[in-house]
């Protein structure tokens, strides 16, 4: 039997500085979280976003935690959140004794938008939490005016995001609390690993505290609250730092990869692809995803079988968090209005190889091999 080489979903390309700057750590015997790297890569993303402060920690999940542990809110208070995103974003709501409210996001641009979030808004609204999905920011410019108007916070997950600007500011610049992180697909990538931006001294080092145990200067094991340890290591801020000086070089892969894709599944009926472009940013294609429509809706997972047949790796699209049963278990889905658009999304979406060391011959096997089964 012919075993069929098959193209991943994901491949990270590591050749610049990482394996300079590892050996680096591991000749001078700094392997910790408190060897030099990490400040350096802290610099480095903090320039790259204009960000004041930025606090490298180890994952895209505990920099969300940290980041409503971290804001001034009180048990029960509500934040809303987009239903098609990762689980990260609600279990850092629910851990700290949050209360989430689901929105539905846009079937066109698989983002959330003020009019969602309008209608979900009460008087117990304290912060909206704003995940960019796929590689095209949030129209946010409208969403920071609401949460002005109304004494909101706003933390931006800019994890897909690296390198994306909306409007001619980075992502990963707005709102209270910017996070990112460092997974092994996402754009910058320490394997594991993430960061949590602001613009506020008072967040940052509570942040700081938080992510260290909440240790105290001078009064080390006294302490006068619960910490996690969130550090990331001068191993992952090594390779960190090697990546971020390539971002302009990964944007690039990202986008030209995202193009041949456009054009070369463009002929297929019933598809819909990702938006090139609106009026506030070009998408950059973190993920290129695709959705079922018409006469092929329903049919995700056969077609997905039948590429995988061909040697071609695909993931399913985020399964919308209000219809998760530790979500409904815990009583949080009860108040979600209609998320139509959410559960279609999660029902009819998947995504292609698209990791930054795919070969072009790749992407044109994918799109041969879709043609194939849908042409
Ligand atoms: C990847 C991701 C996270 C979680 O990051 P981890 O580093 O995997 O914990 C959070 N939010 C979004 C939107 C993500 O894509």
């Amino acid at each position: 039997m012919n075993r069929i080489e098959m193209i991943p979903v994901n491949s990270p390309l590591l050749e610049g500085n990482e394996k300079k700057y590892l050996s680096e750590c591991i000749e001078t015997g700094w392997i910790s979280s408190e060897g030099p790297f990490v400040h350096k890569f802290e610099n480095a993303m903090a320039q790259e976003t204009g960000r004041k402060y930025a606090s490298a920690v180890s994952s895209g999940t505990s920099a969300l935690e940290l980041a409503f542990a971290a804001l001034d809110l009180e048990a029960g208070d509500e934040v809303i959140i987009p239903s098609f995103t990762i689980i990260s974003c609600v279990s850092a709501i629910i851990r700290c004794n949050l209360v989430p409210i689901f929105v539905d996001s846009d079937l066109n641009t698989w983002n959330t938008n003020l009019e969602f979030i309008k209608k979900a808004y009460t008087n117990k609204t304290k912060a909206i939490l704003l995940p960019h999905i796929y590689g095209l920011p949030i129209d946010l410019d409208p969403i920071l005016d609401f949460a002005k108007e109304h004494n909101l916070f706003i933390v931006e997950d800019a994890a897909q995001m690296h390198g994306q600007s909306y409007k001619d500011r980075k992502c990963g610049s707005f709102g209270d609390i910017s996070i990112f992180s460092f997974y092994a697909n996402k754009l910058v990538s320490t394997g594991e690993g993430g960061m949590l931006l602001t613009n506020k001294q008072e967040i940052y080092l509570r942040v700081e505290s938080l992510k260290n145990q909440a240790f105290i200067k001078g009064k080390r094991f006294y302490h006068e609250d619960l910490g996690f340890n969130f550090r990331m290591t001068n191993l992952q801020a090594a390779v960190g730092l090697a990546q971020v000086e390539q971002l302009e070089k990964f944007v690039l892969k990202k986008k030209l990869v995202g193009e041949l894709y456009q054009e070369g599944l463009s002929s297929i009926k019933n598809i819909q692809l990702p938006v090139k472009q609106t009026p506030y940013a070009t998408n950059i294609y973190w993920a290129f995803g695709l959705v079922l429509k018409g006469s092929l809706e329903g049919r995700a997972q056969e077609i997905t079988t039948s590429l995988r047949g061909l040697g071609v790796d695909t993931r399913p699209f985020f399964y919308p968090l209000h219809k998760q049963p530790i979500i409904q278990k815990l009583g949080f889905a009860k108040n979600s209005v209609s998320l139509e658009n959410a559960e279609c999304l999660g029902d009819n979406g998947f995504y292609l190889p698209n990791g930054l060391g795919i070969d072009l011959k790749q992407v044109d096997k994918v799109c041969k091999s879709l043609r194939q089964i849908l042409g």
